[in-house]
């Protein structure tokens, strides 16, 4: 039997009127067989609660798993203290029979988002994030001027496709998707040796890019 949707009691205390009730909070979801779910994720909805007692929306994080028994990725919304646990049930799930392939977690909505993003568009996380830490590189060499706090992997297939979204202190701005940049990424990645973690992130990608830099001049 497939698994749709796993749920999970909550209770939600409703910041404008204070009142607490229960809620089903959806536990895990595969994308593969609920494709709609994405929309959800994405426009943030499935954090959204309609308080039952004055009708008002609050957001309430809480953890989510994005599997797809396609792709063979699972993603995990969780907060840090649940990582350590997490890690062993990875290392669980990955010599058993459940199919998945890459196993992420992150604390972080917006690197939750964009992990879903980045695999659903056929990417490999660790590239996207070997390719962010260029493309600082790039921006800092040919736009000193330009200061960056962020930059997001974005694929929108209705208004144009794949887009890094750069947030500066001058603005948000867009660049384009460089697919020489993503394969510089790949040779970096190669080349450096680096394990995979279930954390992925910038920090990680800068480590690997020291590391291959150690190498060039070894
Ligand atoms: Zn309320």
């Amino acid at each position: 039997m497939k698994k749709m949707k796993a749920e999970r009691k909550l209770v939600f205390t409703c910041p404008h009127c204070g009142s607490r009730q229960f809620f089903d909070a959806v536990k895990e979801v595969d994308l593969h067989e609920d494709p709609e779910f994405r929309d959800r994720i994405m426009s943030g909805m499935v954090f959204m609660r309609r308080c039952a007692s004055c009708g008002r929306d609050a957001r309430l994080l809480h953890e989510l798993r994005v599997t797809d028994s396609a792709k063979h990725y699972l993603v995990q919304l969780a907060p840090k203290e649940h990582f350590d646990q997490l890690t062993a049930e990875f290392r669980q799930l990955a010599v058993s029979e459940a199919g998945h392939e890459v196993f992420r977690m992150t604390d972080f909505l917006n690197s939750f988002k964009e992990k879903i993003n980045i695999f659903e568009a056929g990417r490999d996380d660790r590239l996207i994030e070997i390719a962010k830490q260029l493309l600082t590189a790039y921006a800092a060499k040919n736009y000193p001027q330009l200061e960056i706090d962020y930059i997001h992997y974005l694929n929108d297939p209705v208004h144009g496709g794949e887009v890094w979204i750069l947030l500066t202190k001058q603005g948000i701005m867009k660049a384009g998707f460089d697919m020489k940049m993503y394969h510089d990424a790949r040779h970096i990645l190669e080349h450096a040796g680096a394990d995979e973690p279930y954390i992925i992130d910038s920090s990680w990608a800068s480590e690997v890019c020291a590391k291959y830099r150690l190498k060039q001049y070894a």
